[in-house]
């Protein structure tokens, strides 16, 4: 007995239904032992007395003869002519013969037609989805992925992208891994399966995936999560199965997964169907991440811009663990980055790389790399005979208009703005002793949304946190408006997210943790309403008379208010640090922990 085949797709019974019908239809049709003759040669033998037997079917007659026919064989099939006709045919010794009204032809087509169309249609179907002609149709379930031998195709290294140092020092690990797999496990150290390169579009993260296969000379299989998904429930499943069975076949190599995104959309989140073929092809990518041998030297490399939306299962330990932040390249970035697009151009003297990386800030590398074709296009277009600065300008104002359009760039005084609103954060948080400290401040705007950003890096694991931290953490986060305050001319809606989460810190100390000396060591809040972590799926009656309710209202906004005065005070006794630290931010548009200005201490 034949052993099933694992997960007989639908699509593999439609090929052996196709093929079925073929056969079918090819047996139906042989000719045997059959020679057709025409009907006057078959009136003739029956006058020679020479026909043994005959079926007649319609107008069809197939027989045997006693004598063989010239060719050797009895048998013969012929198709009758009317009567009266053949009686005056035969009487002017004309060789007659009938075809079939409606025929075997007419059967023939009735049999293959369908199948052909069936098979036409599911081809095209396939082709829609990217598959080429033949391809499509006997590899509807092969990965895409296409074998790219490094030693061959890829010459991207390292050198060619820029701008992206903390991603490139975390790949190198990977790249010396892949190099001498055997001497990491010697040890019995292993590398991160999964790693997954997070960032907005353009910044290189495709770039940075084929330079670590270049740079460590594997072959680099990739592919595009929207490559996955498919219209039949268990073809993306086998595509994932098929691709990492590849790879298998040649490790150490590189798995790269384009737009992670498309096919590991948290389960549930879409409200249209395709649920279930989704659902399975991310289970088997899970599955293939689990499953294989931490001795089997492929990383999995996948990038996306929106890790919020990835379903959390991916990031899970043991598969897409590790992430690295491709960001958008600040001024020295940029620099270095036109330092990599300018090379092949001609360049006037006048250009100078610093000025352009000075007129775009925002820019991603793609950006500018498109910004260096187009000033090249607009030199050409001038007749000139190298590209100088107003070339670049030109091309400048030209990209930024529609960067503009996508708010993807501030203008000078939103920059500014921002600029003060994020040194803020990083003075109050420096004035305050036992503070996080500052990692980097930064106002190249991030994601959506976020204009700036201050990184703090938290000293430990916390599981408890004391009433003073909570009071510190609050004024950190009113530091950014304090900031704007202080700049005098008006405040900003760059404030609403810090301030959302300082009001949870404030209400979180009144309602919960009973920090309040007016409202008492009262859990006037729990954490019921909350079930399995989905806020709302329970309506929980409050708890409490409205006059508490009012006072509630009045202690939040208290310590609020008390957070802002606090990070004004510790701004206003330190404007000039504000002042030099903001200049020197709109500058180099990211600072480090190094480049801050001093404060002085406060309580
Ligand atoms: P992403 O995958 O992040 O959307 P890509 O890697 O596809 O971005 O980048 C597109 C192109 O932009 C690259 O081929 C390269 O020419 C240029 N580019 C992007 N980022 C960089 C960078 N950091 N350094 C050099 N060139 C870059
Ligand atoms: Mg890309
Ligand atoms: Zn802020």
């Amino acid at each position: 007995m034949a052993t099933p085949k694992r997960n007989l797709s639908p699509t593999l019974w439609m090929v052996l239904f196709g093929l079925l019908m073929m056969l079918s239809v090819s047996l139906f049709s042989a000719g045997d032992e059959v020679v057709a003759i025409p009907y006057s040669q078959f009136q003739t033998y029956l006058d020679a007395g020479k026909v043994k037997q005959v079926v007649v079917n319609g107008e069809t007659i197939r027989g045997t003869l006693n004598e063989p026919l010239p060719g050797g064989k009895t048998g013969f099939s012929t198709i009758a002519v009317p009567r009266e006709l053949a009686g005056a045919l035969s009487k002017q010794n004309v060789e007659y013969s009938a075809t079939p009204s409606s025929g075997t032809f007419g059967t023939l087509l009735g049999w293959i037609v369908p199948p052909l169309l069936f098979v036409g249609v599911w081809m095209f179907m396939s082709r829609g989805s990217g598959g080429g002609m033949a391809g499509g149709l006997f590899s509807i379930g092969r990965s895409k992925a296409k074998l790219v031998s490094a030693e061959t195709n890829i010459k991207v290294d390292f050198d060619d992208v820029a701008g992206v140092d903390e991603a490139k020092a975390e790949l190198h690990e990977i790249v010396d891994f892949l190099k001498r797999p055997d001497e990491y496990g010697r040890l019995g150290a292993h590398i991160p399966r999964g790693i997954l390169l997070v960032g907005p579009p353009g910044t290189g993260k495709t770039l940075l995936a084929r330079a670590v296969a270049g740079e460590s000379g594997v072959p680099f299989f990739s592919t595009n999560g929207a490559e996955f998904v498919e219209m039949f429930v268990g073809v993306g499943a086998s595509r994932v199965r098929d691709l990492f069975e590849k790879a298998r076949g040649s490790a150490p190599c590189i798995i790269f997964i384009d737009e992670l995104d498309a096919l590991g959309r948290a389960r549930g989140a879409s409200p249209m169907g395709g649920q279930d073929e989704k659902e399975q092809t991310l289970n088997q990518l899970l599955a293939e991440m689990d499953g294989f041998d931490r001795s089997v030297a492929i990383v999995v490399l996948a990038a996306t811009n929106r890790p919020e939306i990835l379903d959390p299962a991916l990031l899970r330990a043991g598969r897409f663990d590790r992430q690295v932040l491709v960001d958008r390249p600040d001024k020295i970035g940029r620099v270095q980055i036109l330092a990599i697009h300018l090379k092949k151009l001609t360049l006037s003297p006048d250009v100078k790389m610093e000025d352009i990386a000075a007129l775009t800030p925002g820019f991603t590398g793609a950006d500018l790399a498109n910004l260096a074709n187009e000033a090249a296009v607009l030199a050409t277009r001038r007749g000139g005979d190298a590209i100088g600065m107003a070339d670049f300008t030109g091309a400048v104002e030209r990209i930024v208009a529609g960067l503009e359009k996508k708010s993807r760039i501030l203008i000078p005084r939103e920059r500014r703005i921002v600029a003060y609103h994020e040194m803020g954060h990083a003075l109050v948080s420096l004035a305050i002793p036992g503070s996080d400290p500052i990692q980097k401040v930064s106002i190249i705007p991030r994601g959506i949304g976020a204009l700036g950003y201050t990184m703090q890096r938290p000293t430990d694991d916390r599981f408890l946190m004391g009433k003073h931290e909570l009071e510190n953490k609050m004024a950190v986060l009113m530091g950014g408006r304090a900031a704007e305050t202080l700049l005098g001319d008006d405040i900003s809606t760059g404030a609403s997210d810090d301030l959302a989460k300082a009001t949870d810190i404030a209400r979180g100390m009144v309602l919960r943790f009973g920090m309040d000396d007016g409202l008492g060591p009262v859990a006037w809040d729990t954490e019921q309403g909350q079930f399995l972590g989905q806020p709302g799926a329970f309506w929980q009656p409050r708890r409490f008379s409205d006059q508490t309710a009012h006072e509630i209202d009045q202690a939040v906004r208290a310590r609020l208010a008390a957070a802002l005065a606090r990070a004004i005070t510790i701004l206003t006794a330190n404007r000039a640090a504000l002042d030099t630290g903001a200049a020197l931010l709109l500058e180099r548009e990211s600072l480090g922990a190094e480049d801050m200005p001093a404060v002085t201490m406060s309580v």
